[in-house]
């Protein structure tokens, strides 16, 4: 099961670390071909290679776009050795096989992001590299494929232990061509659809690399794994550091997104703490010091916290990293921790920490997927963000500065809770959250009832409720839903409005003394 290395086409645009991996292959007695720019640069350093130019008997021409397109080239990496027609092929036609392909593409992806001219692109669009690496991995029973400079070394080794490849390795290397192939044209088609103005490709291929294969997914009996776009994507669990615990689960990473991205509706000039469960907050606070947005943030649903996620918007220090470990925490995510915090969390060695770098932009654009049975939907992201500015004041009071201040607050939260959404807050802190019920009435209610529970729990004399304000995520369709937080003791209502009843929803909120505005915008998340 090993096909012995000969003959290696090498061809790469980036030529990082090729000069010692062809010493090396050079060095086992593999015979050397390459392209023109790669040839030089093999002879610079004092190796023989022969030009790809006197085996196809043609110049390389046309800017370097035609260089290896040539049957004797495409010849040596497709046939079949173990072949009597494709044998006699490669002798009537002075085929010589090609055992390794070493190439790695033209630039296409860095050159776009370098922001150059359109021509200057499609001139970055590689022909004849994918098609040997095509070539090479369909015919992979023969043919090494090396694309990734990660894998000099594995190759190396094999070839100088046996003289040859493994068909495992190969394989494997097979897998990993056409991945990179497939990428390769999935960006160029992406950025064509750019191009041409249109918001969605025609083929939806997702940028994702293989970050890990996760130990299970939602449920233990479900498979896992993790993809991300690399460095360049938005502060969060993608890009952060991981600096102790146990292994992130799947649901580790679904509920720290959830909470990291709710934490960034907020500015960094105040201090922000969220805590989610099931990628619903139940406790969200700023405050003008970290602990005292954490002590908020717990206070509003104490018994939820338990097994949490918690989510912090500055860099996370020894006293808040002591407050955090007395209540058992699976993750804590901020952009950055002093020694102190690192210090403290190094007692719990099963508590995630992970540093971000930073904290995520809410008005960056971006797409979201949302799979389903055979597909999956895509749209932009909710990038919407409220300001005092948008709002309308629908009733005959008008809300007072505090009110103002803590429903905005209180809509920027709501826009992170599963629909049907309502949040009470007060003095900057979540004190009620109502996610995920099928009727708006169901969840102003149980957040109500959270509300009365985390006042017992907290030894207060009424509900957390008593004079606060409320956000739904969508209007209210009825004057119901609307009742049921005045009589909870919200005083202020902040919703999108745009109900056919909302004449109605209008005067029972005047009836009962509420100040109410409409944002015009809605934020359903299901
Ligand atoms: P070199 O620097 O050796 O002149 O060129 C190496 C690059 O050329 C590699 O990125 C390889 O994928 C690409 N390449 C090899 N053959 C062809 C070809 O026939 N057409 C085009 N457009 N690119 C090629």
């Amino acid at each position: 099961d090993l096909t012995p290395v000969r003959r290696a086409l090498i061809s790469v645009s980036d030529k990082e670390g090729i000069v010692d991996f062809a010493k090396r292959l050079a060095a086992s007695g593999v015979d050397l071909i390459s392209t023109g720019g790669t040839a030089k640069a093999l002879r610079d350093a004092g190796l023989a290679v022969s030009d790809v130019s006197d085996i196809t008997e043609f110049p390389e021409m046309m800017d370097g776009r035609i260089k290896t397109l040539h049957p004797r080239v495409h010849g040596g990496l497709l046939a079949l050795r173990d072949d009597a027609g494709h044998k006699k092929s490669m002798e009537d036609h002075k085929i010589d096989g090609i055992d390794l392909l070493v190439v790695n593409l033209y630039p296409f992806e860095a050159t776009v992001a370098k922001g150059a001219e359109f021509a200057d692109c499609i001139e970055n669009i590689d022909i004849g590299g994918p098609a040997m690496i095509r070539a090479a991995a369909k015919n992979h029973r023969f043919v090494g494929v090396v694309t990734d400079p990660a894998d000099y070394e594995t190759v190396l080794t094999e070839v100088e232990k046996d003289g040859g490849l493994k068909d495992n390795t190969k394989r494997h290397l097979a897998a990993k061509a056409f991945a990179k192939t497939a990428a390769y044209d999935s960006a160029i088609s992406g950025w064509f659809a750019t191009q041409n103005g249109d918001a969605f490709p025609k083929n939806y291929t997702l940028a994702g690399r293989l970050d890990n294969v996760l130990r299970y997914g939602e449920n233990p009996h479900q498979q896992a794994a993790f993809y991300h776009s690399g460095v360049s994507a938005r502060p969060g669990v993608a890009t952060a550091r991981q600096i102790q615990g146990k292994e992130l689960s799947y649901n580790n990473l679904n509920d720290t997104d959830a909470a990291y991205e709710l934490i960034g509706e907020f500015d960094q000039s105040k201090p922000a703490v969220a805590i989610i469960k099931h990628a619903n907050p139940c406790g969200v606070a700023t405050a003008d010091d970290a602990i005292s947005a954490y002590e908020a943030a717990l206070r509003c649903d104490p018994v939820s916290a338990f097994g949490g996620i918690v989510a912090l918007n500055q860099k996370l220090t020894g006293p808040l990293a002591e407050k955090i470990v007395k209540v058992f925490t699976e993750v804590v995510i901020a952009p950055d921790a002093d020694d102190d915090a690192i210090a403290v969390f190094a007692a719990k060695k099963n508590l995630r920490l992970l540093l971000a770098g930073g904290i995520p932009a809410p008005d960056t654009a971006g797409q979201i997927i949302k799979p389903l049975a055979g597909g999956f939907l895509v749209q932009s992201r909710d990038n919407k963000v409220i300001s005092a500015n948008d709002l309308k004041v629908v009733t005959k009071r008008k809300p007072t500065d505090q009110e103002l201040a803590d429903m905005l607050f209180a809509f920027k939260v709501a826009k992170h809770v599963k629909s049907n959404a309502i949040v009470y807050a007060k003095d900057g802190a979540t004190v009620g959250v109502g996610a995920g019920q099928m009727s708006r009435l169901d969840s102003s209610r149980i957040a109500a009832r959270k509300a009365i529970d985390a006042a017992e729990a907290c030894g207060a004399a009424k509900p957390l409720t008593d004079a606060s304000v409320v956000a739904s995520d969508a209007f209210f369709p009825f004057a119901d839903g609307l009742l049921a937080a005045a009589e909870a003791g919200a005083t202020a209502v902040i919703q999108p409005g745009g109900s056919i009843r909302d004449e109605d929803v209008i005067a029972a909120a005047d009836e009962a003394g509420l100040a109410m505005v409409f944002t015009g915008v809605r934020h359903f998340r299901h």
